[in-house]
């Protein structure tokens, strides 16, 4: 039922998306006594988050102190001073500066724990870490969550496949932190979560957004925030046209958000409402394979192989950090030419790389997604020359 301003709920804030930012600031937002809600779009909480390998690189903070790392705010600084100069010199300042003070504050709640992990710092430059300062979330019990347990998204192979989590096993990665998170932010008894709610637009006052709108299996809601709406639904990598409008090549199929997610109307939206927007041609990019079904597994770790372009030309060393690979790929591709992975029967005809998810040689023979050569003609060195010219 609708009150007298034509709003069908109020709260303090409203978080809209559920990946990791989104339920950390519900968490925040909640702990801080706020009348708190998550508005999700899917019947699943977590995004392209609970994919994830949840690593967290937050530097300088009483994870890498605890394992002895020697890490600091400014070490930190100096790695991504040297790799990124002075783009967006304010927003890397504050993530620094409250980096320590939000890890600490997550860790105050007994429902959170991290621990370091060996990942080393992709980059030689001054202030890297030779064995890394990520972080990953513990496992979670799956009895801890309880009720909210199947509101978790499961990993995605078993996501992609309509399948639940499996009975009785922890949550590992991004679904532990997901759980982790879900279960403080609701144990603060301030803050609620509302799957199916798909946001499709902002509402504004006097120029000050004061609530969404959004569309659910019951019809549409408005509903109004007395403080404030964080605005943390991912990115627009689901929207070919947002995508060729920003320049970034592939397309939306190859999207590693779960599907038919993350397509952009809420940037649209905030444009609209006079918002400045930066940086939207950057993403963090990786190497992807294609699956037989069109979708995309997200590929890195590679231990053989060559990258050719649809010429057959090598156009960047295959052992680059996954992201400087998928940066060199994205460069070539354009809009819709595939790159391609030659590698040999070494580890059996599987990839000789990780896939998430999981890649059946045997499904992609038949689809034709991967074609064998069963005999291989090597060429002299000086035939090979010859032809090169
Ligand atoms: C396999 C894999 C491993 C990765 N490992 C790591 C890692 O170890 N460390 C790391 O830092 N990064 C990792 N990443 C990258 C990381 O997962 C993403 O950058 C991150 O999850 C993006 O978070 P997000 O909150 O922006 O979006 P998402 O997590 O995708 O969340 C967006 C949510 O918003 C919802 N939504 C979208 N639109 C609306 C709407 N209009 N209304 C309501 N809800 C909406 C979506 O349904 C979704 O649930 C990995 C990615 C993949 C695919």
């Amino acid at each position: 039922m609708r009150d007298g301003q034509g709003w069908d709920a109020t709260h303090d804030v409203i978080v809209v998306g559920s990946g990791a930012g989104a339920m950390t600031g519900a968490l925040v937002a909640a702990g801080d006594g706020l009348d708190t809600v998550v508005l999700e779009r899917t019947a699943l909480l977590g995004g392209t988050s609970a994919y994830s390998g949840a690593a967290c690189w937050l530097p300088g903070t009483q994870v890498q102190e605890r394992a002895g790392l020697g890490d600091s705010t400014e070490a930190a600084d100096a790695y991504l001073r040297a790799l990124t100069g002075d783009t967006e010199a304010e927003r890397r300042d504050a993530f620094l500066r409250h980096a320590p003070d939000l890890v600490a504050r997550l860790e105050d709640d007994p429902a959170v724990e991290f621990e370091w992990r060996a990942f080393p710092d992709y980059v030689a430059a001054p202030g890297r870490m030779d064995a890394g300062r990520s972080f990953v979330p513990l496992d979670l019990a799956p009895e801890l969550l309880g009720d909210l347990l199947p509101l978790v998204r499961p990993v995605i192979d078993r996501d992609r496949a309509g399948r639940g989590h499996r009975a009785g096993a922890p949550l590992t990665a991004g679904r532990a932190l997901i759980g982790r998170l879900l279960l403080a932010a609701t144990r603060t008894g301030n803050a609620r979560v509302r799957t199916e709610h798909h946001v499709t637009g902002l509402v504004t006052e006097d120029g000050r957004v004061t609530g969404v709108e959004a569309r659910t299996p019951d019809g549409t809601v408005r509903i109004r925030a007395g403080r404030g709406v964080l605005l943390a639904a991912g990115g627009f990598e689901g929207d070919d046209a947002l995508r060729a409008e920003h320049r970034v090549p592939g397309s939306a199929a190859w999207s590693m958000a779960p599907r038919g997610t993350n397509t952009g109307e809420l940037l649209r939206a905030v444009v609209e409402a006079g918002a400045a927007t930066g940086l939207m041609d950057e993403a963090w990019w990786c190497p992807g394979t294609e699956l037989p079904d069109g979708s995309a597994a997200f590929t890195l770790g590679l231990r053989g192989g060559l990258i050719v372009d649809g010429s057959g030309r090598r156009f960047a060393n295959e052992s680059l950090p996954y992201d400087r690979m998928g940066r060199a790929i994205a460069a070539v591709v354009g809009a819709s030419a595939p790159t391609y992975l030659i590698f040999d029967s070494r580890e059996g005809g599987a990839l000789p790389a990780i896939t998430v998810p999981s890649t059946d040689p045997a499904e992609h023979l038949a689809a034709g997604t991967w074609v064998r050569a069963t005999r291989c003609r090597s060429l002299p060195l000086s035939s090979a020359y010859r032809q090169k010219r």
